[in-house]
């Protein structure tokens, strides 16, 4: 599988250059794996939440959303079994100190064969770690890091200490008095607040089966090797929905999430053949089926979303350990049951870093007569961050002024940029780096015929058209 590491760092370099995303904590040396959304990564985060919220909630009658809170009683995490499975095998390099996580070490190693065209060892090897994996066979794994000579890549040595389970929770303490403090735990995903209050909802909302809850919120996790930018954070939002069926029903709603959750991703202009779908053949703790959607990022296919068939697994326990029943009362078929869940948890951060993947472009525009170029980013125009900019060629002649009603008109539609500083070629430019879809200039013309030009981002062609006409056709483009 090619990769592109060039590619990647752009990326990243160009997401803080143009106030995308920061590290966390910068000026103090950043904190790992902790990233911060500026001013225009913030409005695509908010504008990615809105359009999953919209599919999701207000498409679907059946699915309502919920907030829960991200503190949660601890005993909700050995109910669902985090406290107990939610590890990942660790090995850790004697020489260099530094910690890995069994399965990235031996990925990066397939990756690297695939690199050098040896692609039917990159599979074998592949397999072999998801047959061990699925056995948790510790000894075995590390057998096969020695066989294949995997090397720490700090310490480049194959000096390595027996592998662990790592459990990544995050713990703190509720109280004011340490020792009547209790431990808690950041939740390390949002789907256990849906499951609590699964009756609450159900019984006010008076939901009949098959229904969803959906949620949008932070989730937290001590990932051990977080150094692929926003791909793996150690705090990031999922975007998550529970639906809740009758048991029995759960290989045909799990079909149906594939499916519909698939032409999703493809609603984000992003190509068919840019995603797959990954079985898993390790099944989590609470899944009796499960897949993966994956994208091809420049640094390879990797996971997006997960769809989970859960059973009725969480509400059991929650009905086990709570003592309170979970029960639903079926009046079509007149049974009671603990009702089945198709999950599909999808990460926030990552379908921005997808979203940015497929939208950078650099442009060679050179003529025979000069040297040029353009980076752009090619958003669609419901997701960008800015939807409009406004510019007046020249900051005289009533320009400004002109140019000024046109935004105090549109900006209570949707987010529009001003600016009359520099050459239009610059601003054009520093509008594309954003991705901003439309440009508007007022020229001397539009005194004379009230018509100003509008610029499309991705084939850079202008056309005039009436002044008045401008929200209507932004608002158009944006809500397709
Ligand atoms: P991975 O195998 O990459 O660790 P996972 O299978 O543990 O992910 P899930 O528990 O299924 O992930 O979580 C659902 C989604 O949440 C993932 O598909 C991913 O998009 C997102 N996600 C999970 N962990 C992280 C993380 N550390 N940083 C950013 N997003 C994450």
């Amino acid at each position: 599988m090619a990769t592109d590491p060039n590619k990647f760092q752009a990326i990243i370099s160009h997401c803080k250059e143009y106030g995308f995303i920061f590290p966390s904590s910068e000026i103090y040396d950043g904190l790992q794996a902790v990233y911060d959304y500026g001013q225009w990564g913030s409005e695509l985060k908010k504008n990615i939440k809105d359009y999953w919220w919209k599919n999701m909630v207000q498409l679907h009658e059946n699915i309502v959303g919920i907030d829960a809170a991200i503190f949660m009683h601890p005993t909700i995490w050995k109910a669902s079994g985090h406290v107990d499975n939610f590890n990942d095998p660790m090995i850790d390099n004697k020489d260099s100190k530094k910690r890995y996580r069994v399965d990235h070490l031996i990925e990066a190693k397939a990756e690297e064969m695939r690199n050098e065209g040896r692609e039917d060892e990159a599979n074998g090897l592949l397999d072999e770690l998801d047959k061990l994996i699925a056995k948790d066979d510790f000894d075995g794994l590390k057998q096969l890091i020695i066989n294949q000579g995997i090397k720490c890549p700090v310490s480049k040595t194959s000096n390595w200490t027996d592998i662990r389970q790592f459990n990544l929770m995050f713990s703190t303490q509720v109280g004011s008095v340490s020792d009547e403090a209790s431990e808690i735990y950041l939740r390390p995903e949002t789907a256990q607040g849906i499951f609590v209050n699964f009756l609450n909802v159900q019984k006010t909302g008076r939901l009949k089966i098959p229904f969803g809850i959906a949620q949008i919120g932070k989730a937290f996790r001590n990932e051990i090797v977080a150094r692929q930018f926003i791909f793996r954070m150690r705090e990031f939002e999922q975007m998550e929905m529970q639906y809740f069926i009758r048991p029995g029903s759960q290989k045909e709603w799990y079909e149906f999430w594939k499916e519909e959750r698939m032409k999703w991703h493809i609603s984000l202009g992003i190509p068919k053949e840019k995603y797959r779908f990954h079985d898993h053949v390790k099944l989590a703790h609470y899944a009796d089926a499960a897949c993966d959607i994956e994208y091809k990022f420049p640094i390879g296919f990797k996971e997006v979303e997960g769809i989970h068939s859960r059973t009725d697994f969480d509400l059991k326990n929650h009905q086990e350990y709570s003592k309170k029943k979970m029960q639903y009362f079926d009046s079509e078929i007149n049974q009671n049951y603990i009702p089945y869940v198709i999950e599909t948890s999808i990460g926030l951060d990552r379908t921005i870093l997808m979203v940015l993947s497929e939208a950078y472009i650099e442009e060679d525009l050179s003529t025979a007569e000069k040297q040029d170029s353009r980076v752009l980013l090619r958003f669609p125009a419901k997701i960008a961050p800015m939807k409009l900019a406004v510019l007046p060629l020249v900051k005289k002649d009533g320009l400004p002024e002109i140019a000024r009603k046109i935004m105090d008109d549109c900006k209570s539609h949707f987010r529009c940029f001003y600016e009359e500083k520099d050459t239009i070629g610059k601003r054009y430019r520093r509008m594309d780096a954003i991705g901003t879809p439309f440009c508007v200039t007022v020229d001397q013309q539009t005194k004379q015929d009230n018509t100003v030009t509008i610029r499309y981002r991705d084939s850079m062609e202008q056309e005039r058209i009436p002044a008045d006409k401008v929200t209507e056709i932004v608002l158009k483009e944006i809500n397709t």
